[in-house]
């Protein structure tokens, strides 16, 4: 009897030990990761304009591999997959790898695409356009104006006023919530 109390005891222990390694091998929270990117990225800012040119060696130690993949590599994200693709808050989104205003919360609309969609630019030169011809198509490749990050593309199928739809690679943008609409909001009195 004693015996059988033992195995489990010493059974219901090593489960204990397992759940806590379990615990431990749990991947850092994706927040805390940005986060440690951009302290460790001295090129980062919201308010500096002037241009960026690192080598890829360097913009790989500053950047998080799937920043890097898009932004230097040119990848596409699976579609479907980004956080930004319903996303409703009223904000600016910047660019990932140095911080530069890309696109306004106003300008975003429901493409169906998979990918999150803007009709219009924050400003023109916050964005560059390149002609891609890979992939057998004809395409407008954008780059943020600032660090020549890729940003995803523009087609011509987008709704007024511009008639553009910015397709742009949710991994690569940064959001910050508007302070002004922040403030009226919690300012406005309770109904
Ligand atoms: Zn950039």
């Amino acid at each position: 009897m004693h015996y059988t109390k033992w195995i489990l005891t010493l059974a219901f222990v090593s489960l204990l030990q397992q759940c806590s390694f379990t615990q431990q091998k749990n991947p850092i929270n994706k927040t805390e990761q940005m986060d440690s990117t951009k302290k460790n990225n001295p090129v980062y800012s919201n308010t500096d304009s002037s241009k960026v040119a690192l080598t890829e060696e360097e913009w790989k130690k500053i950047l998080s591999p799937d920043v890097f993949y898009i932004a230097r590599l040119k990848g596409t994200e699976r579609p479907w997959t980004s956080k930004f693709e319903n996303f409703k808050e009223t904000g600016t989104y910047y660019c990932a790898a140095c911080g530069n205003a890309l696109f306004k919360s106003d300008t975003k609309f429901e493409s169906g695409c998979g990918w999150p969609s803007f009709y219009e630019p924050i400003s023109k030169s916050s964005i560059i356009y390149t002609p891609d011809h890979t992939h057998g198509m004809e395409r407008t490749e954008v780059q943020c104006g600032r660090c020549k990050a890729h940003l995803g593309h523009v087609f011509d199928d987008g709704p007024p006023p511009t008639g553009l739809r910015y397709c742009i690679n949710g991994v690569i943008l940064d959001f910050e919530k508007a302070k002004e609409a922040e403030k009226k909001y919690t300012e406005k009195p309770v109904e």
